[in-house]
C-alpha cells in the first residue's frame, strides 16, 4: 500500500455512516483533499481529534483509486481555544468555506495553508480587530492565487498613487470590481459610478503592504478606516470567487 506523509487542517467534516466521517483538509503537499477516516467518530478512535474541524495535524494517508484514507495521524495544534471561541468560529466557517471554493486538489497550497494557520493564530491569541484580520486574510489569499490588482498607479492615466501616509489626501481612489483595478477619482468623475467603490488613500497603502509582505507578516500593520479596508476586502473577494 502507498502511504504519503502530509500536513493539514480540516476545514470540513462531513458525517458518514455511523462511525465515519469525509474530512476535507488543506495540505501542505497534495492541495485540497477529500479523505475518508474510518471509525473517527468512536471515542477510543486515535483519529477521534485529528477529524475534526480545524485541528491541525501530521496525516498519514493511503490512497486507492480516487479517494484518500486517514491511516494515522498526530496533532500539532488544535486551536481549541479559537474552536470554541463562537465569534472566532463564525469567522473560521466564513474563511473555510471561501477556501473549499478557491482551492483545489493538487494544487500547490503550502503558503495558503500557512495563512490559514497565522490568521487563526493571530485570531486566537493577538489583540487585533477581528475586521482588520478577516480582511488581510482575504487580500492575501487572492494575492497568493496571482489575483492582486495594480495597487500602485491609475490604471487609466497611469498618475502614481500616494506612498507617504503625511500626504493623504481626502480625494480618495475608486476600484473597479468588474475590471479588478484602481482609478484616480479625475479618472472617474464622469463616469457611471456603479462599478466602483471608493477606497481611501491610505485603504490602498495597507492594501499594498498585504500584496507584498511575507505570509508572517500579514497582520503586522494598522490603518485608519478600518471599515473601508473591510469594504474593500469583502467586494474584492466577491469578485473574485465569483470570477474563479
Ligand atoms: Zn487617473
Amino acid at each position: 500500500m502507498n502511504l504519503m506523509k502530509v500536513k493539514g487542517i480540516v476545514i470540513k467534516e462531513t458525517p458518514y455512516k455511523d462511525n465515519d466521517k469525509i474530512i476535507t483538509i488543506l495540505t501542505d503537499k497534495l492541495g485540497k483533499i477529500s479523505c475518508m477516516a474510518k471509525g473517527c467518530k468512536r471515542t477510543k478512535s486515535p483519529i477521534l481529534a485529528n477529524c475534526q474541524y480545524l485541528v491541525y495535524s501530521e496525516f498519514i494517508l493511503s490512497k486507492s483509486n480516487t479517494f484518500y484514507y486517514v491511516n494515522s495521524a498526530s496533532v500539532i495544534k488544535t486551536f481549541y481555544n479559537f474552536r470554541t471561541n463562537f465569534d472566532n468560529l463564525q469567522i473560521g466557517f466564513e474563511l473555510t468555506k471561501m477556501l473549499q471554493t478557491v482551492t483545489d486538489e493538487n494544487q500547490d497550497t503550502e503558503d495558503i495553508l500557512r495563512l490559514l494557520l497565522n490568521t487563526i493564530y493571530v485570531l486566537e491569541n493577538i489583540d487585533k480587530d477581528a475586521k482588520l484580520v478577516v480582511a488581510a486574510f482575504k487580500i492575501k489569499l487572492f494575492s497568493l492565487l496571482g489575483f492582486s490588482p495594480q495597487a500602485y498607479k491609475c490604471n487609466m492615466c497611469g498618475q502614481a498613487f500616494k506612498e507617504n501616509r503625511e500626504q493623504l489626501t481626502t480625494e480618495g481612489i475608486y476600484y473597479d470590481y468588474v475590471s479588478n483595478f484602481f482609478c484616480c477619482s479625475e479618472c472617474v468623475k464622469n463616469l457611471d459610478k456603479r462599478r466602483y467603490i471608493k477606497v481611501t488613500e491610505a485603504t490602498i497603502i495597507a492594501i499594498k503592504y498585504v500584496m507584498i509582505c511575507e505570509i508572517s507578516k500579514t497582520f503586522s500593520f494598522t490603518v485608519k478606516d478600518i471599515d473601508n479596508f473591510y469594504l474593500f476586502s469583502q467586494v474584492y473577494a466577491d469578485t473574485m470567487t465569483n470570477g474563479i
